[in-house]
């Protein structure tokens, strides 16, 4: 989840807005199972479902992290690159030099994915008030629907406050004493709170999740507990 995938000859390599942006195959078939549990109409609506669901995946996931790699590029951060894997994304490289301007690059984030949602809150209002064909294609009404859901569930679930999780990171930036240059200092003793704590918040948030009968996040934060309780073993020493 932290490490970068190794590259693979099938990776998709392309540049926006001057930063690199590489795509490993198991982004692909990751956003394509995902996309199959909502597939329940005639083989052509089904196709433009999935084809909706691919792009609003690729879109939101891109400008999420292109929110953390501008921010960290604004800040000085060079060699910025962005990696979409098997379990969303990766902004490599994008740091800020103080406590507040790390703070900032990893909010920005889910705030870049808060303000997709607004945009596309807004393209939704036009459509239920306007007779444009448009809005009446099966792609686009689907399309709105996920970048709507994707936008605002992909910004929230990331918001929580457990590591490696960006709201888990903001929470180690805020436990940890700063060490200038590094992204979390050397404060060993502030990790394992960090680590602590997201266990706890990461179990509790799993056992909601099987209430509610959502396997999916269950196990990612049940994942998420047991990434949490092999950090703090290692940190203990
Ligand atoms: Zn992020």
């Amino acid at each position: 989840m932290l490490g970068e995938p190794p590259q693979t000859e099938y990776d998709l390599n392309w540049t926006l807005f001057d930063i690199p942006i590489r795509i490993h195959p198991l982004f692909w078939l990751i956003i394509f199972l995902l996309g199959c549990s909502g597939l329940n109409g005639t083989g052509s609506e089904n196709f433009a479902s999935m084809l909706a669901w691919v792009l609003a995946c690729l879109i939101s996931i891109i400008v999420h992290e292109l929110g953390h790699a501008l921010t960290g590029k604004k800040y000085g951060s060079s060699g910025v690159y962005i990696v979409l894997h098997g379990m969303g994304g990766l902004a490599i490289n994008a740091r800020g030099r103080s406590r507040f301007q790390r703070i900032m690059v990893i909010a920005a984030g889910p705030g870049a994915g808060l303000l997709l949602y607004a945009l596309f809150l807004g393209i939704d209002h036009i459509g239920s008030v306007s007779n444009a064909p448009i809005f009446a294609n099966f792609f686009v009404i689907a399309f709105i629907r996920d970048m709507l859901w994707i936008n605002l569930v992909w910004s929230i679930l990331n918001l929580i406050p457990v590591f490696p999780l960006d709201g888990g990171q903001i929470m180690g930036q805020i436990i940890c004493i700063p060490k200038k240059g590094k992204m979390f200092g050397n404060d060993s003793r502030g990790m394992l709170r960090t680590f602590k704590v997201s266990m706890i918040i990461a179990i509790a948030v799993a056992c909601f999740a099987l209430t509610k009968d959502d396997i999916f996040i269950a196990v990612m934060f049940g994942y998420f507990a047991y990434m949490n309780y092999q950090y703090m073993n290692q940190y203990r020493w």
